[in-house]
């Protein structure tokens, strides 16, 4: 908004609060590190391989006034993610809030599904949330938030193939309950954010399987990264302090 002397008058809810987000170089990981800095908080990006991607995300957000750091943490290798974590709560004194977005999608029927597709799957979407969480809430107090990034495919799984990827997102489900009776009486919440079809690399929105998704939606259409983003934000910020356990919806009617 501006004033009417002309001064911009910018909200920063997230003002003072650092951030760590696991996979968060591209996607909607990446429109999440953005709009969290926007909001004001300092950034620390979590990547697997993609330096260049990662440190290109930290000099844009630079450029917009924001604070950012890009810092390898392999979601798979669980030690190196809680390191990581650690370094970035050392580094700044502090963590607020854990973004675990990253998350890899496999398809197969039973026939053709191997374990090592299974194992990985479960390490990434699943076990480094157990992971990223006890190491992000030993350095929480109360207003701490750790917001997962689940699926609609945790309540739906309407096309063939996606079993595992459609297990990986429900387990968030009973996870962010439990996790929410553990941190609740320190005042930390855990959450679950379930995006429909947004157009990321994951699931571009020009495909044939993307017309068919948009067949199931009550809003035919992919989601934007940003506005997934927008959602992650909030449910990070003071104003959802009595949001805990929940698994929230952002699917364009794809689960209704
Ligand atoms: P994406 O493939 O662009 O992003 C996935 C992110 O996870 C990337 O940053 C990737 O580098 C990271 N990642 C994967 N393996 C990793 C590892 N071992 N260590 C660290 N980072 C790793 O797709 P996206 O759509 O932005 O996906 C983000 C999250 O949203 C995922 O958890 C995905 O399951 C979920 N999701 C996506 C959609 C969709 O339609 N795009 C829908 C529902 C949920």
């Amino acid at each position: 908004t501006t004033q009417s002397n002309g001064n911009q008058i910018t909200h920063k809810p997230l003002a003072g609060k650092v951030a760590f987000i696991n996979g968060g170089s591209r996607g909607i990981g990446a429109a999440t590190a953005r709009r969290l800095a926007a909001d004001g908080a300092t950034v620390a990006i979590g990547y697997a391989a993609s330096t260049a991607a990662a440190e290109a995300l930290v000099a844009d957000i630079t450029a917009a006034g924001g604070t950012a750091l890009a810092i390898r943490a392999d979601a798979a290798d669980a030690a190196a993610l809680a390191d990581a974590i650690d370094s970035v709560a050392a580094r700044y004194g502090r963590l607020d809030i854990l973004v675990n977005n990253a998350g890899i999608l496999r398809l197969g029927g039973i026939d053709q599904f191997s374990l090592a597709d299974f194992d990985d799957t479960v390490a990434v979407n699943v076990r480094s949330v157990f992971v990223a969480s006890k190491a992000a809430a030993a350095h929480m107090g109360e207003g701490g938030r750790i917001v997962n990034v689940s699926s609609t495919n945790a309540l739906r799984m309407p096309f063939q193939g996606g079993a595992v990827y459609a297990m990986s997102k429900s387990a968030l489900t009973g996870l962010a309950k439990g996790l929410a009776r553990d941190l609740g009486p320190r005042g930390i919440t855990v959450n679950n954010v379930l995006p429909g079809p947004v157009d990321t690399d994951m699931n571009p929105a020009d495909t044939d399987f993307a017309a068919a998704l948009h067949g199931l939606m009550a809003l035919p259409r992919h989601g934007k990264a940003e506005e997934v983003a927008a959602m992650i934000a909030w449910v990070a910020s003071p104003e959802a302090a009595f949001v805990t356990g929940a698994d929230l919806a952002i699917d364009g009617g794809f689960a209704a």
